[in-house]
This record gives C-alpha cells, structure tokens and sequence, in this order.
C-alpha cells in the first residue's frame, strides 16, 4: 500500500520562503525553516493526505497495524525525514546518543545525515572540529567566544552528502536547503546561536553543560571517496538511495522495513499494484514493508529504507 503524506511545517529564526514557495509547504507563519516529511515523533507527526485514511497520523495508523513498518521497525518508524530551508545560519549544535539521550532526555539520540538539494555558491556547513581539543578547550572557546576558529567549516555543493553521527558538533550554513534524514528524536543543544535574539528580543537557550558531556573533541576528517551509485548512506539506523527517473524507474520491494519517497525534483507517478499517485517536486509517500513500488516520469528521488 502506499500512502500520500501531508508534512507538519515549523517556523524558526532562521528559515527562508523556499520550502512555501517552491516546494508547495503551507504553514501558520509566512517563513517556514522546516517540513517535517516523515514523523511519528510527538512534536510533529505526519498526517495521511487523501484516500480511506485521510487526516489520521502515520502514527496511529502505524500502531494499528504494526506489520506494515517491516520486520526490522516492529511497529515503529525509528526515522524522522525533514526538508531544510536555512535563510541564516543555525546554530552551532550537538545531538547526544542514544544511551545519553534515554537517560535524561526520555527521546531517542539522533545519528543524522544531509543531503544538499540546493546551496548558494558561498554556502557551507560546521562539521566537527578542525583541531583535537580537550574538554577543557572547548568549554573555553564557547566561554570566550572563539568557537568559530575552531570548527571545521566545509564548503558545500548541491548533491553533497553528509552523515553526522551523535557527539559531532555541526551546523547548517545560511543558503543550504537539505533533505535531512535523522533518528527519530527532537533533542538538540545548541552551544552558539551568533548572539541572536528570538520575535520576543531574547537570546535563544544554550545547553553548554550538556553538550560538553556528549561531544566528541577530537579532530573530526571527512570521509572521502564521495557517493557510491545510488546510495547515499548506509548506516545502522537508515539507508538512504538517490535515484533518477526519466521513464520507468527501478522496481522496489523490502520486505523488511517500510520505504519513504521524497520528491526532490520534476513530476510523474509511483505505483504499486493496487494504486497509482501523480508524484511533484516537494511530495512524500509512504510505502508500506513488502510493496511493490516503482516509479514513472521525469524527476529525482531520494527513499529511505531502516
Ligand atoms: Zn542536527
């Protein structure tokens, strides 16, 4: 079975108009930071959009019937999938690991990685930093205001891939729009937010302590060799494939896991035994574990499989 699913849309100080405006995203505020394609998560879940089922959350929908998450998931959709619109930059962050995270956060930690749909030529990110430092260091450098030098800052190009495991300290750069796709948790400390203010004047909450327990200082290199095929990361909470379609696509079935369609670019139809949908940049599907799916039209897709 596949299932049309309708995003769950979030303001913050950062986000631009692109994801309204291009992708076809609705929310409350004019400016909207992120779409949140494929959650299950309590701050945001994702609502079935058209058909029997229409207006009931992935995540009820789920609970009822557990089988169609795949073996791998029993009854659970362990991944949360965004599209990121960065107008500036984000905060400097960290996201603890799972351990730390049910410990004292009641969420899961998140292993997340990016995908780079579109950048302006000056755009970069923070990935990690570019010296060992100890403990010590880097609680100085938030202190004194010199984490800046210390990171390392990676240029960026549409269709790079970045996996950014929990204790890696990161950020998103201002011109970066990236399908994210992450554990399933919402916990975040954030170490420098460039001295801004919210819509209500005041600086947003740092979480230094916490983010000192979890980040991991030493030198942090990017793995070279770049993407490999289809595939884009493989890791032991997700698998996430590019694939580009013009006529008929490759035919998929995982008989373990669920699959998830985002739609990056053109138009055209994904189809399975028993339903067809037109597909547009900006769409998100759900593909229940051991459908057969397959794609026809013009456009570029990213799936996710556990
Ligand atoms: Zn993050």
């Amino acid at each position: 079975m596949i299932l049309k699913l309708k995003s769950v849309t979030k303001d913050y100080i950062w986000g631009g108009t692109r994801l309204r405006d291009e992708y076809g995203k609705k929310g409350d505020s004019q400016r909207l930071a992120e779409s949140w394609e494929l959650s299950c998560h309590p701050d945001g879940m994702s609502l079935i959009d058209g058909g029997e089922y229409d207006g009931v959350t992935l995540r009820d929908f789920v609970e009822k019937f557990p089988e169609i998450a795949g073996k791998k998931c029993q009854g659970e959709i362990p991944v949360l999938i965004k599209l990121i619109d960065a107008k500036d930059n984000l905060s400097i962050q960290v996201h603890p690991d799972n351990e730390y995270a049910r410990k004292y956060e009641g969420d899961n930690g998140k292993t997340e990685m990016w995908y780079i749909v579109d950048c302006d030529k000056d755009s970069s990110i923070i990935y990690g930093f570019k010296e060992n430092l100890s403990k010590e260091d880097f609680c100085r450098a938030i202190d004194e205001n010199t984490l800046l030098q210390k990171v390392n800052t990676v240029p960026v190009k549409k269709g790079d891939v970045f996996l950014i495991r929990a204790g890696t300290l990161h950020a998103i750069g201002r011109g970066c729009l990236i399908a994210e796709i992450q554990q399933c948790s919402n916990v975040t400390y954030r170490v420098y937010d460039y001295d801004r203010r919210d819509n209500n004047g005041n600086p947003r909450e740092l979480h230094t302590e916490k983010a000192l327990d979890v980040t991991d200082c030493g030198k942090m290199v990017l793995p070279n060799g770049g993407i490999q095929g289809n595939t884009l990361v493989e890791c032991e909470y997700f698998r996430v494939y590019k694939e580009n379609i013009s006529g008929n696509g490759n035919v998929h079935t995982a008989e373990e896991s669920f699959a998830h369609v985002l739609v990056l670019e053109g138009s055209g139809e994904i189809i399975s035994r028993d339903e067809t949908y037109n597909l547009k940049k900006g769409d998100s599907f759900f593909v229940t574990a051991g459908t057969q799916w397959h794609i026809k039209g013009n456009c570029s897709i990213i799936y996710t499989v556990v």
